[in-house]
């Protein structure tokens, strides 16, 4: 099958989180598993130019706003499969990747140049696979365009959620600027008295899938739907649940680039050389036999990073240390702060995004924090099993699904896992940890069974075909 993956952002060209790791793996891991994939995501000033092997198209000229935006279109193979990246400077040459109030009409434009690369490539595709708000756009015009353009007549559309937190609302009144004036076009984007370009994607998508199984159930309860729950309830035949995979290319303790050691689930040696590094790099004593617990995140409300606030003091008190690395909401970066300056051989922060520390921690580290509110699959506590880095999560969505509590008697389970979402049963959970910690044959026993699992995309990658065959029949 010929598949166009879009997607805002896709390592190693963008990426500020879970959904760059995605995009940028699952492409190549269709590929890898006999399917004709392909990329297509924007060209930001803060792509590397190293990744733009050369101009693929000079003259995407996009009819836009009444009149023609002159784009082009480069050409990668970077994240190892073929990627068109689109180049567009008055839209994505900027000094962050979101955050502008027009980011509607910036991903809007996306999606629309998208669709008119692919057909300047040749074949159409039999599935355009899209993925998030910022691809809600593109399900709109294929819906429409697929009655009127032979080209597109068999094409389908699957459309991922992967955080329904963010919708990409605005202004009902803007939709005709982007060529969307016909009744249908406005019906799909409708909602609450504005547009959103997620609800326009869950509406009119072919195939709807998610991270996870569980947020899959989730999203389709009032108090985590976002005020979309009646409209994924309404198409919940369509609704599909495919937990994310690691990119073993990326993630991988035995060839990680980043780690002064390596190791795998037979001998751990290189790991306690990882922690000692860790506890160099942060200036803290090394003691090695005492646990270090660590966090990476974006720093909002979402990650729970009000829980571990509220035990951090409990963990230092049992003399652990305690890594952060992250960056967001300034009340939770002072927090962070705060807490190195009360504790400063005991704590270690780092604010803001570091990617090659964020491998470090994971391979130096003992116990990861994930406390969440909601995790639509969650990447972190799937490196961390495979790292040999302890999750200590909290039961929802790709946490619930992807991390087992662990059972002293019988060996089994890769980690430790609450329910409620109170400060009380996070530190129960840290307490079990920890006393796994300092029983080696538990913690032996934890690790291997974390690190001999199989998240591998192409487990992932055969779902989706099958999803994408089901789509298509
Ligand atoms: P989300 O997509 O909600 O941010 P995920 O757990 O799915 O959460 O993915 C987060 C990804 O972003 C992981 O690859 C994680 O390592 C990375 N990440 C988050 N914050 C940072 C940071 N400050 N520095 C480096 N990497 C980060």
């Amino acid at each position: 099958m010929r598949v166009a993956v879009l997607s805002a952002e896709a390592v190693p060209y963008s990426k500020t989180g879970g959904l760059g790791d995605v995009a940028g793996a699952l492409p190549k891991a269709l590929r890898a598993v006999g399917e004709d994939a392909f990329l297509i995501t924007p060209c930001y000033w803060q792509t590397r130019g190293e990744y733009l092997w050369h101009t693929a198209v000079h003259d995407l000229d996009v009819e836009w706003r009444g009149g023609r935006y002159p784009a082009k279109a480069f050409y990668s193979e970077a994240n190892g499969s073929p990627t068109f990246l689109i180049d567009a400077p008055s839209y994505f040459h900027r000094d962050s990747i979101y955050g502008y109030v027009e980011d509607y009409e910036r991903f809007a434009f996306f999606n629309h140049a998208a669709l008119a690369l692919i057909k300047r490539l040749g074949a159409p595709p039999d599935i355009v696979h899209l993925n998030d708000w910022h691809c809600g756009f593109a399900a709109v015009e294929l819906a429409h365009l697929r009655f009127w353009d032979s080209y597109w007549r068999d094409t389908r559309t699957v459309f991922s959620i992967h955080n329904l937190a963010y919708q990409g609302g605005f202004d009902l009144g803007e939709l005709w600027k982007f060529g969307f004036s016909s009744d249908f076009e406005r019906n799909a984007f409708a909602f609450n008295g504005y547009a959103s370009a997620m609800k326009a994607g869950l509406a009119v998508s072919d195939m709807l899938s998610t991270v996870s199984r569980t947020y899959g159930y989730e999203m389709q309860t009032p108090a985590n739907g976002y005020g979309l729950d009646w409209l994924l309830r309404e198409r919940s035949d369509r609704l599909y649940g495919i937990v994310n995979g690691v990119d073993f290319d990326i993630w991988n303790p035995e060839t990680d680039r980043e780690l002064g050691a390596h190791y795998n689930a037979l001998d751990l040696s290189g790991k306690r050389e990882c922690k000692r590094q860790l506890l160099e790099q942060f200036s803290l004593p090394v003691d090695l036999d005492r646990p270090i617990f660590a966090n990476i995140t974006r720093l909002t409300a979402q990650k729970g990073i009000d829980l571990m606030m509220a035990v951090a003091g409990d963990i230092l008190a049992t003399g652990a240390y305690i890594v952060s690395l992250g960056s967001g909401e300034r009340q939770y970066e002072n927090f962070w702060q705060k807490l190195r300056d009360y504790a400063p051989r005991q704590v270690g922060v780092f604010r803001g995004y570091n990617e090659s520390l964020a491998h470090r921690i994971e391979a130096g580290a003992d116990v990861f924090m994930m406390p969440s509110k909601f995790e639509p699959c969650g990447l972190n506590q799937m490196y961390s099993l495979r790292y040999g880095t302890i999750p200590v999560v909290r039961a929802v969505g790709g946490l619930d699904d992807t991390v087992e509590n662990f059972d002293a008697v019988s060996g089994t389970g890769n980690g430790f896992k609450f329910r409620e979402y109170s400060p009380d049963k996070f530190l129960e959970k840290i307490y079990e940890a920890l006393f796994a910690y300092y029983d080696k044959d538990a913690w032996r026993k934890l690790q291997w069974n974390g690190m001999t699992i199989d998240n591998s995309w192409e487990n992932a990658a055969r779902k989706y075909v099958e999803l994408y065959r089901r789509t298509v029949s």
